[in-house]
């Protein structure tokens, strides 16, 4: 009998995509007034019949999106040749492969561009696996056995936080209730917050009509950008806490930008608005000063971890009891296997994962992540929210979709990490179309 060939991956290309949305102030903050989103974008090819591709990307807000495009480059002899050993343990293997490799850890190790590349090539890999399996990926994650996930999880370097015993029974402490978590999913979707009416560049009067809208869509919280100006500042909460009423929840983000005291100093400024919580007040390596800073701005609650680079700093962060809620990148850790970790120290500390989002694909991505970790982890929508950003979305083939203020239960195969490819080649930098028509503008 004909012996079976595995599969094997013959293509890791990686694209620099960038989308000019610093013409419109989108996505302006305190800290980044100009980003043009980005996607430092991978895809996975293979010879198999199924002619099925993976897609990730490391989110960027443009200048070093080339950076990152290298990053992905130098992992690709870790990929190219390798067989397509579609089961978890191949999966496992991949990831040990590419964060064990003995020279590139140098530039890191976990954290930094190439932990993001590794990121966005493992996410590929998941995309993959999804697709073939024919389930989006929240649905395959939360159809696994608790013994399986925690064989999948990387908790180097935990043991003093969670142990796999542990992980073992906060995943088995969530297995009853399963089938009516993902019903309820399903019919209900996910809860989401606008993020888009806050941007720092916009104007007063837009801020307000994106606010109303924002409640009118069915939203019960919105985000404003802060840390400029404590002027500026006072009279823009004071617009929306005018626009949304009382009972809409208003969350600020300083983007890192202040000191410890100055943080702390800021938040009280703003507290007679009711702020739910102040996100990033200072640096995301400052664990000790967001614990400070967290003690002394209570009951408005600190939010972080956009720019966390890995477990390890994420497992710091609770144990300082620095974090209210933790806001988990689907980007900027290293794939599934430290994204598990990651849900599951949030569980083990009883801490709510709200992840970030915006940016391009991060919406269409983190959602899964939360998803799985509400049917098959924490099992409670209590204080979980992800944040939303209405623009971008257009350019994925399975893009985020919100109803009445919730995001939609995915139901295509994958990770919703496709970008459409008219989009990919009308947005590359420097070449595609939309940038050769700025620069013809004098724009770019
Ligand atoms: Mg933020």
């Amino acid at each position: 009998m004909k012996q079976l060939t595995r599969a094997r991956i013959t293509a890791v290309d990686a694209y620099d995509v960038r989308f000019p949305t610093s013409r419109r102030l989108d996505g302006s903050d305190a800290m980044h007034p100009d980003p043009d989103y980005s996607a430092a974008y991978v895809t996975i090819r293979t010879d198999a019949p199924d002619g099925l591709e993976g897609h990730g990307f490391c989110f960027t807000i443009g200048r070093g999106n080339e950076v990152a495009v290298a990053a992905i480059d130098a992992l690709r002899p870790h990929l190219t040749g390798a067989e397509l050993d579609g089961t978890l343990t191949g999966l496992a293997d991949h990831y040990r492969a590419l964060t064990g490799d003995s020279q590139l850890r140098w530039l890191g190790p976990d954290k930094g561009v190439t932990h993001m590349a590794i990121g966005a090539v493992l996410n590929a890999l998941w995309d993959l696996h999804a697709k073939r399996a024919g389930k989006p990926l929240w649905k395959l994650l939360a159809d696994l056995t608790p013994e399986e996930l925690v064989a999948l999880t990387d908790f180097r370097y935990l043991a003093d936080a969670l142990t796999p015993d542990e992980a073992l029974l906060i995943l088995r402490r969530a297995e009853p209730g399963k089938a009516e978590r993902e019903a309820r999913l399903r019919a209900e979707g996910y809860p989401a917050y606008a993020a888009s009416p806050g941007w720092l560049g916009y104007s007063d009067a837009h801020l307000a009509s994106a606010a109303r809208r924002a409640v009118a869509d069915g939203f019960t919280q919105i985000k404003l950008k802060v840390g400029a100006d404590l002027e500026d500042d006072i009279r823009r909460c004071r617009i929306a806490r005018e626009a949304v009423g009382p009972d809409i929840r208003i969350a600020l983000d300083a983007n890192q930008r202040w000191e410890l005291g100055e943080a702390v100093e800021w938040t009280r400024a703003l507290a007679g608005f009711d702020p739910y919580w102040i996100e990033e007040p200072t640096s995301p390596d400052e664990i000790l000063g967001l614990a400070a800073i967290r003690r002394a701005v209570a009951p408005v609650k600190v939010a972080a971890g956009e720019h966390t680079a890995n477990r390890v700093v994420f497992k710091q962060l609770l144990q300082a009891q620095a974090l209210d809620i933790l806001q988990l990148d689907a980007c900027r850790v290293a794939g599934i296997p430290e994204h598990l970790a990651i849900l599951l120290l949030a569980a083990q500390f009883g801490v709510p994962v709200c992840p970030h989002a915006g940016g391009v694909g991060l919406c269409e991505l983190v959602r899964h992540l939360a998803m799985f970790d509400y049917v098959a982890v924490s099992g409670t929508l209590e204080d979980r929210t992800v944040e939303y950003v209405d623009h971008l979305h257009e350019h994925f083939t399975d893009p985020a979709v919100i109803a009445r203020g919730r995001y939609t239960a995915p139901s295509v195969p994958g990770f919703s990490s496709t970008l459409r490819p008219a989009s990919l080649h009308a947005y590359s930098y420097p070449n595609g179309a939309v940038w050769l028509a700025e620069r013809a503008q004098g724009v770019a």
